[in-house]
């Protein structure tokens, strides 16, 4: 028998999110599958949306070709756009679209000689102080980039700092530092723009275009995995949960009140516990910060993590659930565990949780190609 901590992935709730993404703000849909889909498995998730997504978005060069290697047709976005000037001919080789963020990718591409012209997106820096143009260089560099050979086409880009915090001013600040910059620009009604995130996508209509939808592109990334990254948003009948990490109870023990369990004895039973040991630990992604409390399902009724979470192994509270037994199945997150709530009680975010997954075997479902 095969260790039991597997990752089921449902292809069909990807799908039904994206659309979701879709629908919510309107225009078209960059799919965000960087760090491999956030650990759910990139070609798979790409592939479930192959026939209906207007694109996806990666992180750099060589998640790229593992797509364009798949056999993915469609336009694919790198996010950081090229690290050297060495990529640029496998971009052009692969049609690939690239994000410029900084003045020396700029000169790169000016000097470059290259087969094609490219697809670029100029990333602005509106506020969130990471990377991007800063609002008085966009503009002349937009002028200069599109009067160049090298540049077919530029979207105009931003990203948000603050979009999954309702009540912070600072989303519409850069809208508007976004849009005070553009204006100008020669017929930019008819350009192509680029800035919501999931969180606004869910959350902040008001970033939309009025006119031109059709010529916005949003990015969701974590919505199409199912969590919500709106804050206290934490169930939610729009999303639907992608990734299911669950194990089994491979040992059962009782202990007495007063004795603690596992390393560093940081748990002491309250009562006469039964403790149960699930095979899934940190090197399966699970957080060793996950807290004593942490919600856990086995056989689908709730019970909670006790003591410190190991390399291979944790403990669950099995106390009040008597039918139990070895073989029980354990859910870690997924349709009755969120991954919110579990990341909240690590001190981190549900894209760390899905990203970490990794050793556990992966298993993909597809309800009926609707
Ligand atoms: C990762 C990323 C996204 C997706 O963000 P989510 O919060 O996961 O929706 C969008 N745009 C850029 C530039 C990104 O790097």
């Amino acid at each position: 028998m095969s260790r039991p901590a597997i990752a089921h992935i449902r292809l069909d709730a990807f799908r039904h999110n994206y659309r979701v993404a879709k629908q919510c703000y309107g225009g078209k849909a960059l799919a965000v599958i960087k760090a491999n889909a956030y650990g759910h498995g990139a070609v798979h998730c790409a592939k479930s949306i192959r026939n209906e997504a207007d694109g996806f978005a990666v992180a750099c060069l060589e998640e790229a070709l593992q797509l364009r290697e798949a056999g993915i047709t469609e336009p694919i976005l790198l996010l950081e756009g090229f690290f050297e000037a060495v990529e640029l001919a496998e971009i052009v080789a692969n049609d690939l679209w690239v994000v410029i963020h900084a003045q020396w990718q700029v000169k790169i591409l000016l000097e470059a000689k290259l087969k094609h012209a490219l697809q670029i997106w100029l990333k602005m820096d509106s506020g969130m102080h990471r990377a991007g143009l800063s609002p008085n260089e966009y503009t002349q560099t937009y002028t200069r980039l599109k009067a160049h050979k090298n540049v077919k086409n530029i979207v105009l880009m931003t990203h948000f700092a603050n979009a999954d915090n309702l009540a912070s001013t600072h989303t519409m600040q850069q809208v508007k530092v976004f849009q005070d910059t553009i204006q100008d620009l020669n017929n930019v009604a008819n350009i192509d723009t680029s800035l919501a995130n999931s969180a606004a996508i869910l959350a902040w209509p008001q970033t939309k275009r009025m006119t031109h939808i059709e010529r916005h592109w949003s990015r969701p990334g974590i919505m199409l995995y199912g969590a919500n990254p709106i804050i206290q948003a934490v169930t939610d009948d729009l999303l639907q949960p992608v990734m299911q990490l669950n194990s089994r109870i491979i040992s059962i023990s009782k202990i007495k009140k007063g004795d603690s369990i596992g390393y560093g004895s940081i748990f002491t039973a309250e009562r006469d516990t039964t403790v149960g040991v699930v095979a899934c630990g940190y090197a399966d992604g699970y957080p060793r910060s996950a807290i004593t409390g942490t919600p856990v399902a086995v056989d689908g009724n709730m019970t909670r993590l006790i003591g410190r979470v190991s390399m291979d192994m944790l403990s669950v509270d099995l106390t009040d659930l008597p039918a139990t037994g070895i073989g029980s199945q354990v859910e870690l997150w997924g349709n009755h565990v969120c991954a919110n709530v579990v990341a909240a009680s690590a001190g981190t975010i549900a894209y760390e949780l899905f990203c970490n997954v990794k050793r556990a075997h992966f298993q993909y479902y597809d309800a009926a190609n609707i």
